[in-house]
């Protein structure tokens, strides 16, 4: 019988409960158990897919197909298992179902409500990954405890322990404890009321995670167990960590978190295998050679999160190199304004990811320019790739008016243009190229090296593609095209081999990379990113001798 977890949150929103979620399944992963994890997110959207970055932070993609919440980064992130489809519901998802079965007269003639209808849907949402492959699944239920919005998602949850009884669910809140700076303490009251409000809903929270920035004393932990009536050894502190999130689970298994859980859900508690684990936190913190600087230039840069799986996919390069990654963030209509060089001097790695719409695409195409001429090692995700194809056609093939007919519709050189399969579509949601597509690399080209294979499998998020139409004109400049679909038909990746490290694939590998396995592009652009920098130091010492030659 596969056992559930809840996962809600309290006080305010931003506590990292996907954090917390993704660092108890790992945990309970290295005791020996399959985890799955899944979030239920409150809004009416049907998925994060049509919300602008800035709203949302980064749409993930799932192998199959799913556009959905960044936290689903975080659970594939720390436990190295793919989600799906499966693994992010949202209101607007659960009501287009019920509305649709009622459509459908599935219904049977009875009034529809939110209980038990809507409660249904949601708890068979829950259930859906329910089997053999799961022992335990992990839901984190989005939005705040006392939000109207998430009323049916924890009446749902409350039903699931009527369902399936006490010792197979477990409900964990997680809340913050702040530090009041003018009174000199840390305040249990707001954690308490949000309990409060759980209480009277009819759920009573087994396990209080408190995130603060200030270790607790034993009396806070006392209060609280008292007031949320919560055993003392039950509320478990989640401090602000010094360095990586990653040091999260070491945290939580510090204070024996996931020794709690599994006997409190009456599973055998085995040994913690968590060894690889605290050595790549270690690599992290103490890297040995030293550190790069690379430059991220996109239009979403002023908010974190937009590019989360990529500044993670960094990371993981620069522990994978034993290096420190910093990002420069560039927004891209900076460099129209001041221009490449003013912005990027100094990188030693350009990176331009992927993104919609026409704003800032000269300054992501100016950077591109400077990277390839200056030979600083040059990194290009979906828009990435395209601009660096439109780059290219523009500046070494001549074609002063390429462009992307996504930008420009009437462009006579669309060397990016629509796929025939997207001219006749509408609707804006879930109708990209969307999910896991195989992909050959050619034999000889860096690509091929760096993956040290030829079939490789890569997650996509795209309407547009490069326009086979324009390859030989291209191609015999010295674009090459390393990355194909099977049949040949798409181009999936383009290098320029006559570059120190140029690469670019209109995939996004950020998704698959992991902390304990870095994805080999990024692996071999930070390497690169090293390489760059141990020149610039070889000619700047060269420089200095001559000097003082
Ligand atoms: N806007 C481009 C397209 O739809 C690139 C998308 C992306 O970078 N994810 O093809």
């Amino acid at each position: 019988m596969t056992k559930h977890i809840f996962v809600t949150g309290g006080v305010v929103s931003s506590l990292g409960k996907g954090l917390t979620a993704a660092s108890v399944a790992l945990l309970l992963q290295r005791r020996g158990y399959k985890v799955k994890l899944q979030k239920l997110d409150p809004y009416l959207n049907v998925d994060p897919g049509t919300m602008s970055p800035f709203q949302h932070g980064e749409v993930y993609v799932t192998d199959d197909g799913a556009e959905t919440d960044l936290d689903l980064g975080h659970y594939e992130r720390f436990t190295g298992n793919p989600c799906s489809q499966q693994s992010n519901f949202t209101t607007g998802r659960i009501y287009s179902s019920v509305i649709s079965r009622e459509r459908e007269g599935g219904y049977l003639g009875k009034t529809v409500q939110v209980i038990p209808h809507i409660t249904n849907e949601i708890k068979d949402a829950i259930y859906s990954l329910d089997g053999e492959d799961a022992d335990i699944v992990i839901t984190e239920i989005g939005g705040t405890v006392g939000d109207i919005e998430s009323l049916p998602f924890l009446e749902a949850i409350r039903q699931v322990r009527q369902d399936i009884g006490h010792d197979n669910t477990m409900y964990m809140h997680i809340t913050l404890v702040p530090y009041i700076r003018a009174a000199g303490e840390l305040k249990t009251k707001p954690s308490q009321q949000s309990v409060g409000i759980l209480r009277s809903i009819g759920i009573f929270p087994d396990i209080l995670v408190c995130r603060c920035e200030r270790s607790m004393e034993r009396e806070h932990r006392e209060k609280l167990a008292l007031f949320c009536n919560v055993p003392l050894n039950l509320v478990v502190e989640e401090k602000d960590v010094a360095h990586t999130i990653y040091e999260v689970p070491l945290e939580l298994a510090a204070q024996d978190l996931d020794v709690y859980v599994l006997e409190r859900l009456k599973m055998h508690v085995h040994r913690l295998d968590i060894a690889d684990w605290r050595a790549m936190v270690k690599r992290y913190i103490e890297p040995t050679q030293g550190e790069v600087t690379i430059a991220v230039v996109g239009k979403y840069i002023g908010l974190q999160d937009s590019y989360k799986s990529i500044y993670e996919a960094l990371t993981h390069a620069g522990i994978k190199n034993n290096v420190r990654v910093n990002v420069r963030m560039v927004e891209s209509e900076d460099i129209e304004a001041k221009g490449a060089s003013a912005l990027l001097d100094g990188v030693t790695g350009v990176l331009v990811p992927g993104g919609f719409g026409d704003r800032g695409i000269e300054g992501k195409i100016e950077a591109i320019r400077f990277a390839r001429e200056e030979g600083v090692p040059f990194f290009g995700i979906c828009l990435g790739m395209q601009c660096a194809v439109i780059e290219f056609a523009r500046h070494v093939c001549g074609l002063s008016d390429a462009h992307s007919s996504e930008f420009s519709p009437n462009s006579p050189h669309p060397v990016i243009d629509l796929m025939d399969a997207q001219k006749e579509i509408t609707d804006m949601g879930g109708t990209m190229r969307l999910g896991a597509y195989p992909c050959v690399l050619i034999a000889g080209t860096r690509a091929q090296a760096l993956y040290g294979k030829t079939e490789i499998s890569e997650r996509h998020r795209h309407r547009y593609e490069f326009n086979n139409a324009c390859k030989d004109e291209l191609t015999a400049k010295g674009l090459v095209l390393s990355g194909l679909s099977p049949d040949h038909g798409l181009v999936e990746m383009v290098e320029l081999p006559t570059h120190p490290w140029f690469v670019a694939c209109q995939f996004h590998p950020e998704f698959q990379s992991t902390p304990l396995k870095s994805h080999p592009i990024f692996a071999g652009f930070v390497a690169a990113a090293l390489a760059k920098r141990e020149e610039g130091t070889a000619a700047g010492a060269k420089m200095g001798s001559s000097h003082a030659a």
